[in-house]
């Protein structure tokens, strides 16, 4: 059971309130296990309480009764589960020529997917807006209950993205813009990094984790979660890690001298490299162009090694995720290991290895960290979800 606590936006701010949020993230965390009277113990609210508190998020269909449980004398005790027939969610991503979205259930069963490809240029709020309004258009008037989109750039409180390089966006209100056009759902961006980071909360066991991703594809960046809230920093900036100094002499497009990206970006790491010379260095065949494509790789994991051992020291944090489009990369395997061996070799006598490993759901983190972060901003609530990411890559597209 994992420790409960109050998420730092809830919906509303009374006692009563916290006492639902408290009560829905119990019988979330405890999936199907949970009576009445075990949320009574785990939340230390009086059981009359929790009674009270339960018929009403039956009313509201967030929780319903699952199974009966027999025991020795009295009736069987009556489960509770989350409700995943009513409430949806929308998670949204926006990546290099795509947008991509799914509908989801609030346990994180997906329903329905839409993607539509676009140039980065392309990709405006009433674009994003058109596919969302698609994967909606046979949902019953009232079910969904939040759309939760993942994009590139620093992104504040308000769905205000500050500054996205690659889409020439700055200062562009997203998330009041795509509401204006769905009719007012509510809409909760996210930066993509830290979307990542949230489904892997999302998919563990402990819903009060620690997760720190790292994300690679055009640029460099991380997504920061601890002790199961997400670390946005006094500028909303956190986890620009792409833009630290990694002793090299090449510009960054940021117009900085040495920046991490030039080197352990994913355009940065195939350098001229053709999918010929990327099979050649996976062959393990030895020529020039595999020796240099190698040296990148292993430049890359290089520093990447020395960033994640400051991140370790700084945060306490022993496991790493990667996330992004280098987790689909052919080279993403070889980058993984040759970070690991070189964070093997800065092991401190006594402590755990350093690690770095795929995100859970692969490409599919984000969309499903989006939801999750939806989620959390209507329902005040990290819902611990089910997913199956080979099952995922099955789902048919159903809109276009
Ligand atoms: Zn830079």
């Amino acid at each position: 059971m994992t420790q409960l606590r109050f998420t730092q936006k809830g919906t509303k701010s009374s006692i009563r309130a916290r006492n639902d949020v408290l009560v829905l993230q119990c019988v979330a965390a405890a999936g199907s296990r949970f009576a009445r009277s075990d949320v009574a113990r785990h939340t230390g609210l009086p059981a009359a309480t929790v009674s009270e508190i339960v018929a009403d998020l039956i009313e509201r269909r967030l929780v319903r009764e699952g199974g009966r449980q027999a025991q020795r004398v009295g009736k069987p005790r009556v489960l509770l589960e989350l409700d995943d027939t009513h409430h949806l969610f929308v998670g949204v991503q926006v990546t290099g020529g795509r947008v991509h979205a799914s509908r989801l259930t609030l346990t994180g069963r997906v329903e329905q997917i839409a993607t539509a490809p676009h140039q980065p240029g392309e990709v405006t709020p009433s674009v994003i807006a058109k596919t969302v309004r698609q994967l909606l258009r046979d949902t019953d008037e009232g079910s969904v209950a939040g759309i939760g989109v993942a994009v590139p750039g620093i992104v504040g409180d308000d769905g205000l993205i500050r500054a996205a390089v690659n889409y020439d966006w700055s200062m562009l209100p997203m998330g009041p813009q795509i509401s204006e056009l769905c009719d007012g759902l509510p809409v909760h961006v996210v930066n993509d990094a830290n979307a990542v980071a949230l489904s892997e909360v999302a998919l563990s066991v402990d819903s009060a984790g620690t997760v720190v991703v790292i994300w690679i594809g055009t640029g460099v960046g991380a997504g920061i979660v601890l002790d199961g809230r997400l670390y946005r920093g006094a500028e909303f900036r956190s986890g620009e890690i792409g833009h630290v100094d990694a002793g090299v002499s090449l510009r960054c497009r940021c117009g900085l001298i040495g920046c991490l990206e030039t080197i352990a970006a994913q355009p940065s790491i195939h350098g001229d490299a053709d999918e010929a010379v990327v099979g050649r260095y996976l062959a393990g065949a030895d020529d020039a162009e595999v020796r240099a494509l190698g040296e990148r790789v292993t430049r890359a994991a290089r520093e990447l090694a020395r960033l994640l051992s400051t991140l370790a020291g700084t945060l306490d944090v022993t496991q790493f995720i990667l996330g992004g489009p280098m987790t689909s990369d052919p080279l993403g395997p070889a980058l993984v290991r040759h970070v690991n061996e070189a964070l093997a070799l800065r092991v401190m006598s006594g402590f755990a290895p350093l690690t770095l490993r795929f995100s859970t759901l692969g490409t599919h983190s984000v969309v499903f960290g989006a939801a999750a972060h939806a989620i959390r901003q209507e329902l005040g609530v990290m819902v611990a979800m089910t997913s199956d990411a080979t099952e995922r890559d099955q789902i048919p597209t159903g809109v276009r």
